[in-house]
């Protein structure tokens, strides 16, 4: 007779929320940990503050998971963003919620969140075994009998959850491992992407702009000129490209393109048309003739990119408002309503905050996360190919379908 219910690869998110919830059910739950700690990317997720959920209702949440969007809804009927924010209240931890209805918890602790699911486990009875790296999955015929460990040692059970997360920040243990096991079992695994990291361009000259942060753009994608893709929202300048939410958010789309002729196109002032922010600048420069062109173009932009872009255009920063000409004024309008770059790459697995791709969904059941392959395996996190933007969207997957996979292992019984 084997020992366990259910072992659990994997002590993330979705794993200790799947090991809590099924032994909370009665089950006998072992999970497995390759490294020395649980969660060691969950301390890591919104700057440490942890941005656990999103408040968006369901439909709207699922349709930031494009396509396989649908696949969710009934994953969420079940357990959703209200749930978690009641299974972290339940455990004193309260929560807050921004405008972009971003959830963190009132105490902006990732390591509270990481110690309530631990404890969630624990206190439940189930168990942990650190420095336990699976290496192999053993089937018999359409069920799983047993894995292997690093030092040889084999473990039964009736029932195993994968929760190994996907590729992404590879030296916080999710390293793709998992993609072997699952392809050797005949699983389809949608190529594994790097997703939610910078994009890297051509242009040299963003080096110079390094750092400079600005809020409420508008950046559109161009695949062979034609718009494919595009994003309100922040972002960032790197020395090699973008970062920042909307950036990040934009690298989902980027990662499946073949990269030749593509570009990304920003709009510094969305809510203005080229023809009214001209006239912006033309009173403006008209109220100050006098003055340098480079302390009018600052009073309607950041100094650094003003300065940025009369060095970039040619123009005398010295040179009075009233002598700018024609052609000036409107290459300076052109560069803060259309600045065009070429995308060459996004970062890869090591800067990617998450993996696009994963487990084909059409072999996993949406109810209870079970394998249509073999019955007695379930999926749980990000090792399924579903990714999500920024905001809270990734880590309410790894509850949903923990909270979902621990259910439902605890109750097979076959
Ligand atoms: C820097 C950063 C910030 C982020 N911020 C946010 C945020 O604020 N909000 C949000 O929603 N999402 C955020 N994310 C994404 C979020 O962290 C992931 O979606 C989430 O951690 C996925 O949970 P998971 O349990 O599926 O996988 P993981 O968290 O990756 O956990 C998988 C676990 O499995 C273990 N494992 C892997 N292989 C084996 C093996 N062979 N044997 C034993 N154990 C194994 C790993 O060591 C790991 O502990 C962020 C990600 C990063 C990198």
């Amino acid at each position: 007779m084997e020992l366990y219910d259910i072992v659990i690869i994997g002590a993330g998110p979705a794993g200790l929320m799947a090991a809590g919830h099924a032994s909370e059910l009665g089950a006998r739950v072992l999970v497995l940990e390759k490294n020395k700690y649980a969660g060691i990317k969950l301390l890591m997720t919104g700057g440490g503050r942890c941005n656990f959920t999103n408040n968006a209702p369901d439909k709207i949440f699922a349709g930031k998971f494009g396509f396989n969007g649908k696949w969710l809804l009934s994953g969420l009927s079940n357990f959703n963003s209200d749930s978690i924010i009641d299974f972290f209240a339940a455990r004193n931890i309260n929560s807050q919620a921004n405008l972009e209805g971003k959830v963190y918890p009132e105490n902006n602790s990732a390591a509270e969140i990481r110690k309530a699911l631990i404890d969630y486990v624990e206190s439940n009875q189930g168990e942990i075994i650190y420095e336990a790296r699976v290496i192999k999955i053993i089937k018999d015929a359409d069920r799983i009998s047993k894995i292997i460990l690093s030092d040889n040692r084999e473990i039964k059970a009736r029932n195993f959850i994968i929760a190994t997360g996907g590729n992404s920040y590879p030296l916080s243990g999710s390293n793709g491992d998992a993609y072997t096991w699952l392809k050797e079992l005949g699983h389809k695994i949608i190529k594994p992407r790097p997703a939610l990291c910078p994009i890297i361009v051509k242009e040299n000259f963003v080096k110079n702009l390094e750092g400079l942060s600005f809020q409420n753009c508008s950046l559109d994608i161009y695949k062979n000129n034609k718009k494919i893709s595009f994003e309100s929202g922040d972002f960032i300048f790197t020395g090699h490209g973008l970062s920042g939410p909307a950036a990040l958010n934009l690298s989902r789309v980027i990662t499946k393109e073949d990269k030749t002729n593509l570009i990304i196109k920003i709009d510094f002032f969305p809510d203005e048309s080229s023809e009214s922010l001209d006239k912006k600048f033309q009173e403006l420069i008209e109220s100050k003739s006098k003055e340098s062109i480079r302390n009018i173009l600052r009073k309607l932009t950041q100094k650094r990119l003003a300065d940025f872009i009369l060095d970039n255009r040619n123009i005398e920063i010295s040179k009075k408002g009233a002598d700018l000409t024609k052609l000036e004024r409107s290459e300076i309008i052109n560069f803060l309503k259309n600045l065009s770059l070429t995308i060459l790459d996004i970062g890869g697995f090591n800067e990617a905050m998450i993996t696009s791709g994963g487990v084909d969904l059409r072999e996993v059941n949406q109810k209870t996360m079970a394998s249509k392959l073999y019955s007695n395996l379930y999926f749980a996190g990000e090792i399924l190919d579903l990714d999500g933007p920024t905001g809270g969207y990734n880590l309410q997957i790894a509850w949903t379908s923990g909270y979902l996979a621990g259910e439902s292992a605890a109750f097979h019984k076959d």
